[in-house]
C-alpha cells in the first residue's frame, strides 16, 4: 500500500506549476529587496512570507528572508537566479514579527537585511542548520529529605542555596542557573549526592495558568502600588504606556511581578527587557521565586545555543516570560500579552553601532502593534519619557516612598577645593569612611574611570603616551602592565623611558579605579577592599563570585566604576562616595547633565536599602553649581523639570527630533565635504548643524565628522532624512567615506 501511495503523491507532485518569484531581504548593507525564482519544483508546499531561503549572492550563498511572492516580475526571467533550498524547519518569522521588523527598519531607514540579520539568533544566519534540542531542566529529588539539605546547608551555602532554589521550582534549565550565579560544579555535586536530576523539558505549551503561581511571597500592596497594577489590569487588551516612576526601593519590582501575573493568568507571554541581567541576579531570582513557570534568557553571558533554545521556546509558547536585554525586543513571542522595560532610561538600550535602535522605543512600537500594555520603570525616567508622561501621552505613575521601613540616602556635596586631598579622597569623606567602617558597616566608592590612571607622561618634557590612531592618551593598566586605548583597544607595552628625552621619570596621571583601589587598601588596611569593574570582572563569573563575597561581608570597602551603580542589592552599605562628577557639569554634549543626574540618583539607590539609614557624599569643585544644587536640593525629579525648561527654551530633544550623519575616513576633507554637501538643499521645517569634526575626531585611524538635521516634527524628520539617503547615491565624495544614520541619537560623543 505504501508504494502505491507514495507513487500517487509523486504523480500529484510532478504536475507541472509555473515559476513564481519572491524578493528577499539579504543580510547586505544594501537598502533593497532582491528577487529571485522559486522553481516550481520548491514550490510543492507553497512557499510564505517571512520563510528563510538559501539563495546565490555573488560567490556565495546567503540565507534570505521572504518578503514578498509574486507571480511575475519586472526583470528578464532568464537573468533572475533561482532560489537554492528552502530551510525547512519551524522557526519563521510571523506576519506579526516581519511587520514590527519591517517598521523597525523604516523608523531607523535602516537596511532591511541588516535589521533581520540582527533579529535572528546567530546560529539560524547560518547555511548549516542547528540541531536544536530541548533545553534540560534541573530538578530536586522528591524524597530529598530535610537532613540531607541541612547537612548540605553546613557543608556548602551556595549547593544548599541552590537546593532550595530547585525545590521551589519544577525545574530549571542551566541558563537560568548560571545567570543566578551558580556553577557547573555545584550543580555536578548536587548530583552526584544524588540529590538532583536532568530532564528534558517537555512541551507543554501555555499550561502555565494551571500550574501553582507561587503566592506565598507574594506582597500587600500599598495603595499607590495597587493603583498601577489595576490601571494596568483595566487596560490588558489595548496599548498603553505607563512611565512607572519610582525611587529606587519603592516598590517597582512587585508592581511588575503583580502585573505580570495577571497576563500569566491569561497564559499570555511576558517579555522583561533589562539593562543586563548578568549584573544583576537579584532580579531573576525575584521572578523564579514568585513564577513557578518556565523563564527563558537571552543576554550575553549566554551561547549562542542557549539564546536560540529561547528564541524557539518563546516562538512555541513553552516560555511563559522572557527576560533579555537590548536584543531580546526582537524574540518572536507567540502570544505576547505585556512588555516591561525596567531601568527605561539606561543608555544600554541603545545600540551604538550599525543599527542604532533604542530597544525601550521599539517596545512601545511592538506594544502599540499588538495592542498590549507596556510598562517603563525607573527611578530616573528618560527626559523623553518624563516629557510624554507630563503631556498625558503615556500614563504617570510615580512612587515617591520607600517600600517597607526603608529611609531614602541623603546627598550632601563636598567642596574639595577647601581641602586637603589625599589620593583623591577630601579629609571629610576619609573620615566618613573610618566611622562606616567602625560601625561595622560597608562603603561604597565610586570612580567612573577604570585602569590605574588615565594616562603617563614624562615629568622632563611632559611627553604623553598617546595612542596615534586616536590622538587620544593611552590609560595605564598597572596589572597588566600595558598601556591600552580605551578608544580602540590596542595596546602597547610600557616605555622604559621616554621616547621624546629619554628620561625615565615617566609618571601616572590621574587616578583610575586600580590605582583607587591600591590607595585606599593602604589607607584602611584592616579592612578588605574589593573592585567590581569591566577588568576585575572579565573572567566568566567573576562577578557573581564578588558579588556573593560582598553580600556575605567579606569585603568593606567596595570600589567600583558604574557597573556598580546598577540595580544591586547591598543592605550593609550605608555610605556612597561619588569621588568626581565635574566632567559633565561643562560638556558640550547637552544630555551630559540628565546622565550625571541619573548615575548620580541610581548609586545613591545603593545606600542603605534595608533598614540602616543610608549617606552619599558627592566631591565637586563646583558644588555651588545650579544643576548640582537643584538635583541635591530638589530631587531628579524637580531637577528634570527645570532642565526640561531649558531644553524646550533651546528647541532641544524632546521638543525637537534629530538625526545624526556620522562620516569617517583617512582624510579629514572627504567627510567633511561628503556631509556638507548634504546640507545644500533645505528641508521644510528643519535645520542642519555642522558638519563639524566629532568629539573624538579621530578613532582608530579615522577622520569623523557629524552632521546633525534637527527637525520640529518627526514627520518632516523622516521625510528630509529619506530624501537625503536618496540623493546620496549622487554626492561625489560618497565613495570615499564610510557613513550612517542615527536617528534619535543620544550620544553624540561618537
Ligand atoms: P524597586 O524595584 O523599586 O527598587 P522593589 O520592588 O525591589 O523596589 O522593593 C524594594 C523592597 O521593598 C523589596 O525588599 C520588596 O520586597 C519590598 N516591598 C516592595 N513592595 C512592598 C510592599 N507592598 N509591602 C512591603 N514590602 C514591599
Ligand atoms: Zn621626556
Ligand atoms: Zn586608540
Amino acid at each position: 500500500i505504501s508504494t502505491t501511495f507514495g507513487f500517487t503523491m509523486a504523480v500529484f507532485l510532478a504536475i507541472p506549476s509555473t515559476d513564481i518569484y519572491v524578493q528577499v531581504a539579504i543580510p547586505v548593507p544594501m537598502r533593497q529587496l532582491f528577487t529571485y525564482k522559486v522553481p516550481a519544483e520548491l514550490n510543492t508546499k507553497t512557499i510564505t512570507l517571512g520563510e528563510r531561503v538559501i539563495v546565490p549572492f555573488g560567490s556565495r550563498q546567503v540565507i534570505a528572508i521572504v518578503l514578498s511572492i509574486d507571480e511575475s516580475t519586472e526583470y528578464a526571467p532568464e537573468k533572475i537566479k533561482s532560489v537554492l533550498s528552502r530551510v525547512s524547519d519551524s522557526f519563521n518569522f510571523s506576519p506579526t514579527l516581519l511587520n514590527f521588523i519591517q517598521r523597525c527598519s523604516d523608523y531607523y531607514h535602516h537596511p532591511i537585511g541588516d535589521v533581520f540579520q540582527q533579529a535572528l539568533p546567530v546560529l539560524l544566519r547560518q547555511i548549516k542548520q542547528p540541531d536544536v534540542e530541548l533545553p534540560q531542566i534541573w530538578l530536586t529529588k522528591s524524597d530529598l529529605s530535610n537532613e540531607e539539605q541541612a547537612t548540605t546547608a553546613k557543608r556548602s551555602p551556595k549547593q544548599a542555596e541552590l537546593l532550595t532554589m530547585l525545590k521551589q521550582h519544577h525545574g530549571m534549565t542551566w541558563s537560568e542557573l548560571l545567570t543566578l550565579g551558580f556553577n557547573k560544579a555545584q550543580l555536578n555535586a548536587l548530583e552526584k549526592k544524588q540529590f538532583i536530576y536532568s530532564k528534558t523539558r517537555t512541551v507543554s505549551q501555555f499550561k502555565w495558568q494551571d500550574q501553582a503561581l507561587q503566592q506565598e511571597n507574594k506582597l500587600a500592596l500599598s495603595p499607590e502600588q495597587a493603583i498601577i497594577v489595576a490601571t494596568v489590569k483595566e487596560m490588558q487588551s489595548q496599548f498603553s504606556c505607563h512611565l512607572v516612576d519610582g525611587i529606587t526601593g519603592s516598590g517597582k519590582t512587585e508592581v511588575y511581578l503583580q502585573a505580570i501575573e495577571q497576563i500569566l493568568a491569561k497564559s499570555q507571554q511576558v517579555l522583561v527587557l533589562v539593562p543586563e541581567i548578568g549584573l544583576t541576579p537579584q532580579t531573576l531570582s525575584r521572578f523564579e521565586q514568585r513564577f513557578n513557570v518556565p523563564i527563558s534568557l537571552h543576554h550575553s553571558g549566554l551561547n549562542d545555543k542557549e539564546r536560540l533554545q529561547t528564541w524557539l521556546e518563546a516562538q512555541r509558547g513553552t516560555a511563559a516570560i522572557v527576560i533579555g536585554t537590548r536584543s531580546a525586543i526582537f524574540t518572536p513571542l507567540h502570544d505576547l500579552g505585556l512588555i516591561i522595560v525596567d531601568e527605561e532610561h539606561d543608555a544600554s538600550f541603545k545600540q551604538q553601532d550599525s543599527f542604532r535602535y533604542h530597544a525601550r522605543d521599539i517596545a512601545i512600537l511592538r506594544a502599540r502593534q499588538l495592542d498590549i500594555p507596556i510598562i517603563l520603570g525607573t527611578a530616573t525616567p528618560s527626559f523623553e519619557s518624563l516629557q510624554n508622561a507630563l503631556t498625558g501621552k503615556y500614563h504617570y505613575h510615580q512612587l515617591r516612598k520607600r517600600a517597607g521601613n526603608a529611609s531614602t540616602a541623603k546627598i550632601t556635596l563636598i567642596d574639595v577645593a577647601q581641602q586637603q586631598m589625599e589620593h583623591g579622597l577630601s579629609g571629610t569623606l576619609k573620615q566618613a569612611i573610618k566611622n562606616t567602617l567602625a560601625r561595622g558597616e560597608q562603603a561604597l566608592i565610586f570612580l567612573n574611570r577604570r585602569g590605574y590612571a588615565p594616562a603617563i607622561n614624562c615629568q622632563e618634557c611632559h611627553w604623553v603616551a598617546d595612542c596615534q590612531r586616536c590622538n587620544k592618551p593611552y590609560t595605564l593598566h598597572q596589572g597588566q602592565r600595558l598601556l591600552i586605548c580605551h578608544h580602540c583597544g590596542s595596546q602597547k607595552r610600557i616605555p622604559p623611558q621616554c621616547p621624546s628625552c629619554g628620561s625615565v621619570r615617566i609618571k601616572p596621571i590621574g587616578q583610575g579605579t586600580e590605582q583607587l583601589e591600591e590607595k585606599i587598601s593602604s589607607l584602611f588596611p584592616d579592612y578588605s577592599t574589593v573592585r567590581i569593574d569591566r577588568d576585575s570582572t572579565r573572567k566568566k563569573g567573576a562577578l557573581a563570585k564578588l558579588l556573593t563575597e560582598v553580600s556575605n561581608k567579606e569585603h568593606q570597602l567596595l570600589i567600583g566604576t558604574q557597573m556598580l551603580a546598577k540595580g544591586h542589592h547591598f543592605p550593609d552599605v550605608t555610605l556612597v562616595a561619588v569621588l568626581d562628577v565635574d566632567g559633565a557639569l561643562f560638556s558640550y554634549d547637552f544630555r551630559a547633565a540628565e546622565h550625571m543626574a541619573q548615575l548620580l540618583v541610581q548609586v545613591s539607590g545603593r545606600a542603605g536599602r534595608a533598614s540602616k539609614p543610608g549617606r552619599v557624599m558627592v566631591q565637586s569643585n563646583f558644588p555651588e553649581h545650579p544643576l548640582l544644587q537643584d538635583l541635591v536640593n530638589n530631587g531628579y525629579q524637580h531637577f528634570a523639570k527645570q532642565a526640561l525648561i531649558e531644553r524646550q527654551q533651546a528647541l532641544l530633544p524632546p521638543f525637537s527630533f534629530q538625526a545624526l550623519f556620522r562620516a569617517d575616513a583617512n582624510y579629514p576633507s572627504y567627510p567633511e565635504k561628503f556631509l556638507r554637501a548634504m546640507t545644500e538643499m533645505p528641508f521644510e521645517g528643519c535645520q542642519f548643524a555642522g558638519p563639524v569634526p566629532a568629539a573624538m575626531e579621530k578613532k582608530a585611524g579615522k577622520f569623523r565628522f557629524h552632521l546633525i538635521l534637527q527637525a520640529k516634527s518627526r514627520k518632516q524628520l523622516h521625510q528630509a532624512v529619506f530624501k537625503l539617503i536618496h540623493q546620496s547615491t549622487n554626492n561625489e565624495w560618497q565613495s570615499k567615506v564610510r557613513w550612517s544614520i542615527d536617528i534619535d541619537p543620544v550620544d553624540l560623543s561618537w
